[in-house]
């Protein structure tokens, strides 16, 4: 099962740990979870979170601050809700920090449950590894962790869709091309390598 995770954090160098402001948390099944850290110090945060992420939280009167105990037990209980049989996979975007922030809820990576894996998938990667095509608009919200949780499902439904249009394409030009020479066994690995190398470029 996929979840899709993003996190606004404090970050202030090598001599404090990283703080969690917000976690958001998208599951593709639909349902969703969002949390606001009742445990970071806003002092430490920069000029640019105070204004991008710390101004545009909701009110203590709309989302209730949860310490991280309460916030690790309300999202074990959102992923165990499907889970239990199933290995999570969490994906986010330019994942590094939101992975340290999340295992923190937990103490620390060792710490994590059993069946979770210790890694992050980051979207980032495999929009390199496509060659960056130009992904979905957000739109209003980001920074926001719920909204860009939201972004990254649609991110990877899009990568998704992107991926399997280029293998189509790829596959479809060799066997096309295998037709045309009497037979695709007759497409040597060398010339195979070519025609995806052309497609994907
Ligand atoms: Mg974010």
């Amino acid at each position: 099962m996929k979840f899709y995770l993003d996190t606004e954090f404090i970050e202030s160098g090598p001599s404090k740990p990283i703080q969690l402001i917000s976690l958001g948390m998208v599951c593709e099944d639909g349902r969703e979870f969002y949390a606001i850290s009742s445990e970071f110090n806003p002092e430490d945060a920069s000029p640019w979170v105070k204004e991008n992420v710390l101004a545009t939280l909701e009110p203590a009167t709309i989302v209730k601050r949860r310490s991280l105990h309460e916030i690790k037990m309300g999202m074990m209980d959102f992923i165990w809700n499907t889970s239990i049989h199933e290995r999570p996979q969490f994906w986010g975007y330019y994942c590094d920090y939101d992975w340290v922030v999340f295992c923190q809820i937990f103490g620390n990576m060792m710490a994590l449950p059993k069946n979770f894996p210790m890694y992050c998938r980051d979207l980032k990667q495999w929009c390199d590894d496509l060659r960056n095509p130009d992904l979905p608009a957000q739109g209003k919200g980001e920074h926001n962790a719920l909204t860009d949780a939201r972004w990254n499902k649609q991110a990877w439904e899009f990568l998704s869709k992107f991926e399997r249009s280029k293998a189509f394409r790829a596959a479809y030009s060799i066997i096309h091309l295998g037709t045309l020479r009497n037979g695709i066994q007759v497409l040597g690995p060398d010339e195979i390598e070519k025609i995806i190398t052309e497609e994907f470029s």
